[in-house]
This record gives C-alpha cells, sequence and structure tokens, in this order.
C-alpha cells in the first residue's frame, strides 16, 4: 500500500524537490494532491506527470476540474486519501493548511517555518490533541530530528548552523544598501526569494530558532546558531554528558524531504547526492556578527517574548521584505522596519488562530505605514 501525499506549493522550490523524491519513491509514496499559488502553467505540467485525484489553485483561472481560491488548500489536506501533507507554501499563508492537516491527525512534513513562528503553541497544541504529526523538513531541524531519534532524553543544547548568506564577510555599510540581486545570490543554497533574503538578512536564523523551540520544546537559551559557510553540517545536538552528534550533506533539500516522509525509519534512494568528505573541503565555523544581521537579535528577543512578538516579527518580516524585492525598500531597512513594529508590540496571547491572525494583521498593517514614509 503506498501512501497519500498532498504537496502544497508544488510550483516553489521545496514543492518541485519534494516532487523529484516522490517521482523517485513511487512504491511507498502516490501525489494524490498538488496545490499551487499561481502558476498555472507549471501546475499544469506536474498535473500530466503525476496525474493527481485533487488539483488547487489559489489565484487566477483554474483549469477544468481545479479547485479555485484557498479553501483548496484545506480540502487539498483533509481528503481521507492523504496520509502525508508537505507543506511548502511561503509565509503565512500556510498556517490554516497546516492547522486543518493537524487537525485531521495527518504527518504534516513542514518546510512552512513561519506557521510554527507565528503560532507555534496552537500548533504544536493542536498536534498533540488531534493526532497529527509535525515532522520538519527545514533542513537544521530535520538534523537535530535525525539525531535525537531514539534518543528520549539527555539534550542540552542545540547548535544550527547559518551559511550566513552572500554578506557574511562584507562591511556593515556595505550591507545595508545591498541589491536585489546581490540579496538573491546565495552562496550554497538555491531556494524560493523570500527565504533566500532571509538567509541573506539572517532573520530566517531567528525564525528557525523559533521553529526549534517549538518542536523541540527547549529553552531558547539552549539554542544557539553559528555560521558554517559551507552549509555542509546542519546542525549539532549536545548531550547533557558533554557528547555532540551532527549531521551532514550537501546543501540540497532533497535529504531532508525524503527524511520528513519516512521518519524514523530510512529508506534507500539513488538520487539522493551522496557525501563524500574530501569534496565536502574544510569545515569552518564563526560567530555571527550580530551587529551587521540586526535582524537575527530582534528574532531572538521576539521569540524569548513570547506570545504574539514572534507573530509580529514574522509579519513585519515579510512585508519588509517584500517591499525589498519590489524595489521599495533598501536592504537595510528591513531590520529597521522590524525593529520599529516591535518597539511599538502591545504584546497579547496568541491561543486561538483569531488572535494570531489580529496580531499578523496589526504588525503588517504598521510596517507598511512605517514603510511609507521611508
Ligand atoms: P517558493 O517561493 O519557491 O515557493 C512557494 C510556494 O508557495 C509556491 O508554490 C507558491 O505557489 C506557493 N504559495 C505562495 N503564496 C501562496 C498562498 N498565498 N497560498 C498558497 N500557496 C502559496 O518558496 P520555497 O523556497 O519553496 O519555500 C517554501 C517554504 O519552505 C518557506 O516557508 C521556506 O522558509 C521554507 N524552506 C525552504 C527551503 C528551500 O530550500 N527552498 C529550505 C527550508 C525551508
Ligand atoms: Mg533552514
Amino acid at each position: 500500500m503506498t501512501i497519500g501525499v498532498a504537496v502544497l506549493g508544488s510550483t516553489g522550490s521545496i514543492g518541485r524537490s519534494s516532487l523529484k523524491v516522490l517521482a523517485r519513491q513511487r512504491e511507498r509514496f502516490r501525489v494524490v494532491a498538488l496545490t499551487a499559488f499561481g502558476r498555472k502553467e507549471q501546475l499544469e505540467a506536474q498535473v500530466a506527470a503525476f496525474h493527481p485525484a485533487f488539483v488547487g489553485l489559489v489565484s487566477g483561472d483554474a483549469a477544468g476540474g481545479w479547485k479555485r481560491g484557498a479553501e483548496c488548500l484545506v480540502e487539498a489536506v483533509t481528503r481521507p486519501d492523504v496520509g502525508i501533507v508537505i507543506n511548502g507554501i511561503v509565509g503565512a499563508a500556510g498556517l490554516q493548511a497546516t492547522l486543518a492537516a493537524l487537525r485531521a491527525g495527518k504527518r504534516v512534513a513542514l518546510a512552512n517555518k513561519e506557521t510554527l513562528v507565528m503560532a507555534g503553541e496552537l500548533v504544536t497544541r493542536t498536534a498533540r490533541e488531534c493526532g497529527g504529526e509535525i515532522v520538519p523538513v527545514d533542513s537544521e531541524h530535520s538534523a537535530v530530528l535525525q539525531c535525537v531519534t531514539g534518543r528520549s532524553s539527555g539534550v542540552a543544547r542545540l547548535i544550527l548552523t547559518a551559511s550566513g548568506g552572500p554578506f557574511h564577510s562584507w562591511e556593515a555599510e556595505r550591507v545595508r544598501h545591498a541589491t536585489v540581486e546581490q540579496a538573491l545570490n546565495h552562496p550554497t543554497w538555491r531556494m524560493g526569494r523570500k527565504i533566500t533574503v532571509d538567509s541573506a538578512t539572517l532573520a530566517n536564523k531567528a525564525l528557525e530558532v523559533i521553529e526549534a523551540h517549538f518542536l523541540f520544546g527547549l529553552p531558547y537559551e539552549r539554542i544557539e546558531a553559528v555560521v558554517h559557510p559551507q552549509s555542509i553540517i546542519h546542525a549539532f545536538v549536545e548531550f547533557v554528558d558533554g557528547s555532540v552528534l551532527a549531521q551532514l550533506g550537501f546543501p540540497n533539500m532533497e535529504l531532508p524531504i525524503l527524511y520528513a516522509l519516512t521518519h524514523p525509519e530510512r529508506v534507500p534512494d539513488d538520487g539522493i547526492v551522496r557525501f563524500d568528505p574530501i569534496a565536502a573541503g574544510p569545515l569552518t565555523f564563526e560567530p555571527v556578527r550580530t551587529e551587521v544581521f540586526p535582524a537575527l537579535a530582534l528574532g531572538m528577543r521576539a521569540g524569548r517574548t513570547g506570545g504574539s512578538a514572534p507573530a509580529v516579527f514574522n509579519a513585519a518580516n515579510e512585508v519588509a521584505v517584500a517591499a525589498f524585492l519590489e524595489g521599495r525598500a533598501p536592504f537595510g531597512r528591513i531590520a529597521e522596519v522590524i525593529g520599529a513594529v516591535l518597539d511599538e508590540l502591545v504584546l497579547t496571547e496568541v491561543a486561538s488562530v483569531e488572535a494570531v491572525l489580529a496580531a499578523d494583521a496589526w504588525a503588517r498593517r504598521r510596517a507598511t505605514e512605517l514603510l511609507r514614509c521611508s
């Protein structure tokens, strides 16, 4: 019996990598649902290759038999023939689908980290109460999961690695005026535009520290980040006796995607790029230059503050990154806007979806106003 898989955001970077894995793993998995935002032609080609029972297009004219509008996401993930949902949607738009899938008791292979940052408590509680399961796709979190699986206690500290992004050795002033083209020129990973900019500001690492806090239940003082420009080691796990385990692999998302589908089992896959220590070359580590990348400290502060602060951090970041990508704000403005919105934050609890969405909407409005004034 094969397991039915729904791929949300199938036209994106994670979605396309997922379909490559699923094409090789047809003995174990079958694609039963695909959804995308607006790239109809690309989705049509995927439909022709995988013949899913369900196809959803959020925006634009859907082809015959396809579902339209944002509701298609919930419909896709709650289908009885879906066992695993790969959530490869970018940004806050992924939240409702994650919650619906967990409520329906599905495994969510979660790439959409914004979901956990906005609503970590709500999402993890929903999984617990409804029998759903969150398995991370993010490479650092997959690495941690791989190191702790089979070891139920004794974790002392997590160290997530960061490539440092394209500006990891640049002077602060040069970073502030970096162009879109420079920000999108990531040294080690090929990803969607939003996460690539997040990697350049290091906001991505803050999002990941918050994600790790909710996934693994560790306090923030026991989760750290270190710059590792080669992106070969994805995370370290230190245990109480001082022993450290790490997971290694070339920077390619197909392995973490495969592991999220099969965890805790491992299956062979000829398509995964094999590790070669000689080709990997020297592995180096550096402290994060927090003064050059203020978005990291802002996000960590939001995480430690808790309540609505991470949702506000995430929303302000999404709005500021979109403005940068559209040429409406310089690179340095991204962190400034996040900081200004967080400074105005009136902290609230975010125990319900409505509360999360209210915090998200407030932060988007404030970030948009601040960007208009600058
Ligand atoms: P991407 O921009 O390449 O793809 C995003 C996908 O989401 C597209 O298929 C798009 O159609 C869909 N989408 C966008 N807006 C939507 C909306 N409002 N409703 C429904 N669908 C929508 O992004 P990506 O790089 O694949 O990243 C996806 C997620 O995975 C992000 O949360 C990112 O942080 C995370 N992630 C990505 C990578 C990577 O290597 N790309 C690694 C780790 C984590
Ligand atoms: Mg990552």
